[in-house]
C-alpha cells in the first residue's frame, strides 16, 4: 500500500493543503474546542494514524489540545488510553484501520458531534460555506452541491478534489486516507 509520513510539526500544513472536508472539519473544531467526542476522536484519530502519524506524535497532538480543556492530568487518565488503544497497544491489541468513505458516511452524527461526511450530514448553507473555504469557486460549488443533493455524496467529494487541485481524480474518491495520498501526490509533484 502507498504511504505517506507525516509528522506533528507538519500536520497543520498538510490539514490545510490536503485533508479531506470530513478531517478538515474535525480537525478545526478540535482547534476551537480543544475537544472532540469519542466518534470523532476515533475518525480523526485513525485517520490521522493512516496518513503516517506516529504513536508518540499522536499522543502529543491530542495532548496539546485536550489539556487545555480538561488539564493534563484527566487527559491522560481518560484519553491516553484510546489513543494508545486506536494504535494496538491496549486492550486486545488490535491494528484499528482508518475508516472509510461508506463507513463515514453512514454515521449518524448526534447535537454536538463532528464526525461524519459533511456533504451528508452539514445543511446546504453550512456546506457552502465550509467549500468555499477549502478554495471551491462559484461554478464548480454547483456542482458539487447538487450531487450532495442527489446524494452522491463521494461524487460530491471528487468534483472538490478536482477544484481545489485544478486536476483530475479519475478513480473518484472512496477513502479520506486515498484522497489525501491523491493530493499529495499532486502537490508535491
Ligand atoms: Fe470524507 Fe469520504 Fe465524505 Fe469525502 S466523501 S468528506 S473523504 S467521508
Amino acid at each position: 500500500r502507498e504511504s505517506t509520513e507525516v509528522s506533528l510539526k507538519d500536520i497543520d500544513h498538510a490539514a490545510n493543503s490536503s485533508f479531506p472536508l470530513c478531517m478538515r472539519h474535525l480537525y478545526a473544531k478540535l482547534k476551537e474546542d480543544h475537544h472532540l467526542k469519542h466518534a470523532g476522536r476515533m475518525q480523526l484519530g485513525l485517520f490521522l494514524k493512516g496518513v503516517g502519524l506516529k504513536l508518540d506524535d499522536a499522543l502529543a497532538f491530542w495532548r496539546a489540545e485536550f489539556s487545555q480543556k480538561v488539564g493534563a492530568e484527566r487527559f491522560e487518565k481518560e484519553y491516553a488510553y484510546n489513543i494508545r488503544h486506536n494504535y494496538g497497544k491496549e486492550g486486545k491489541r488490535i491494528d484499528y484501520t482508518p475508516h472509510s468513505c461508506q463507513r463515514i458516511i453512514s454515521a449518524t452524527p448526534g447535537v454536538g458531534d463532528h464526525h461524519g461526511c459533511p456533504f451528508r450530514h452539514f445543511s446546504e448553507e453550512n456546506l457552502r460555506a465550509a467549500l468555499g473555504q477549502m478554495g471551491v469557486s462559484n461554478r464548480a460549488m454547483e456542482d458539487v452541491i447538487d450531487k450532495a443533493k442527489n446524494r452522491h455524496y463521494q461524487v460530491a467529494c471528487t468534483l472538490t478534489f478536482e477544484a481545489i487541485h485544478s486536476s483530475s481524480c479519475d478513480r473518484g474518491i472512496n477513502h479520506p486516507n486515498q484522497y489525501f495520498i491523491d493530493s499529495q501526490k499532486i502537490l508535491q509533484s
